[in-house]
């Protein structure tokens, strides 16, 4: 039998592709049930492409409705613009019933994986590890979820502000229901400990927030915190490390969600048909996050004045691709990716932060 530790969405996706290759799997979850990790609230899904079709590429099948809005609002520290979207960022549910992992949860039921609540295991009796940060706080985001505001359905909004989420991290808001909005503020260390303060500050301060929040019901908050890292290996002591349990994790917006889903997928098929999963993660995520870090160092850098530059170009009311705003091809693109990449470990080293 191969045994799990954490129900969340990278536990959930091996679980389910183990058991379709005909074998016995439990998970050990710590919490009393599935989905309960987060308050319910939407998460993007970064390089997905089509995420029904994404679904597909990682054998699972979550029946989980995708989300898309249309508008954006877009802040920096200058100046609040209006974007047309089209359909280039799913969202999804996270936390509770509707959840991402809750679908995945019934898909696991549904082929004979088993559960063991309330259990908060070691990692010695496990095959994977895939238990989240693991207490590792590399950034941090503090949500809450307000009622009755008259935020447009459509629409979300992001701000760049160092003021309020240095540096070069970023605030949002996002409808998750008729009724309600979440505001979440994201931050990395050193700054975490003031995460609290300045989201106060960026709910008193930043008129567009105000003019949407200012004096509605405040009915809960959530957050948590991501670990980033660059693993030598995923695979130690003969236990398969996925998703953020292994560090896979975005450190330029904190989009760990994919992370999670592939890397399971590739712990699971290293398992089912003897693959090396080092060698599979290395090649498949590792480009993928060598271009985060490649994106954070100069954001650490020079903070909001990047997004400002990016987005200068933009007018109230023109069409965006949020995944084609930062260049990915230019000449020498993938040596300065690489020489970005390599500072940004450097300076984690040197300083402890990313
Ligand atoms: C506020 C916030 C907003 C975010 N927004 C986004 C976003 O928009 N897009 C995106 O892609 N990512 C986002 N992320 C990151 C994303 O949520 C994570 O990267 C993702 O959930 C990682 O999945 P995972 O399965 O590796 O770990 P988790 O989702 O953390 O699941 C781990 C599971 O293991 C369980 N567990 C832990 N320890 C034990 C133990 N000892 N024994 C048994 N069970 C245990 C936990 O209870 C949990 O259920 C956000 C994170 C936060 C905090």
């Amino acid at each position: 039998m191969t045994k799990i530790m954490g129900a969340g969405p990278a536990g959930l996706c091996a679980a389910i592709n183990i058991a379709k290759a005909g074998r016995e799997v439990k998970i050990f979850e710590m919490r009393s049930d599935v989905g309960m990790r987060f308050h319910p609230n939407l998460q993007g899904l970064k390089d997905v492409g089509n995420p029904e079709d994404y679904m597909k590429e990682l054998n699972i099948n979550p029946k989980t409705g995708f989300r898309y809005f249309s508008r954006a609002f877009f802040g920096t520290r200058k100046r609040d613009i209006e974007l047309d979207i089209g359909k280039s960022m799913p969202f999804v549910v996270r936390g509770g019933k509707e959840s991402l992992e809750y679908g995945l949860y019934r898909e696991a039921l549904d082929l004979g994986v088993e559960f063991e609540f309330n259990s908060r295991i070691t990692k010695d009796g496990v095959d994977i590890v895939a238990a989240g940060h693991g207490g590792t706080c590399d950034a941090a985001a503090l949500g809450m979820v307000f009622e009755d505001t008259d935020f447009p359905r459509d629409a979300f909004l992001i701000i760049f502000d160092d003021r309020y989420s240095p540096k070069g991290w970023y605030s949002y808001i996002v409808p998750i229901s008729d009724d309600r909005v979440e505001f979440v503020n994201c931050v990395s260390q050193p700054h975490v400990p003031l995460l609290r303060k300045l989201t106060e500050k960026a709910l008193q301060e930043r008129k567009i927030v105000r003019g949407f929040l200012d004096g509605k019901k405040k009915v809960a908050t959530f957050g948590g915190v991501g670990n980033v890292s660059v693993p030598k290996t995923a695979f130690i002591n003969n236990r398969y490390y996925v998703g953020e349990a292994a560090g896979f994790q975005d450190p330029f917006m904190g989009f760990g969600i994919t992370y999670a889903l592939k890397s399971a997928k590739m712990a699971a098929d290293a398992i089912v048909n003897g693959y090396d999963y080092d060698a599979m993660w290395k090649r498949e995520i590792m480009p993928r996050m060598r271009k985060d870090f490649a994106r954070r160092f100069p954001v650490s850098i020079f903070g909001d004045a990047l997004p400002e530059m990016f987005m200068r170009k933009y007018r109230s009311g023109d069409r965006i691709d949020f995944q084609d705003v930062i260049p990915s091809s230019f000449p020498l693109y993938n040596v300065a990716e690489f020489v970005l990449f390599r500072l940004e470990v450097l300076k984690k080293r040197l300083t402890g932060f990313w």
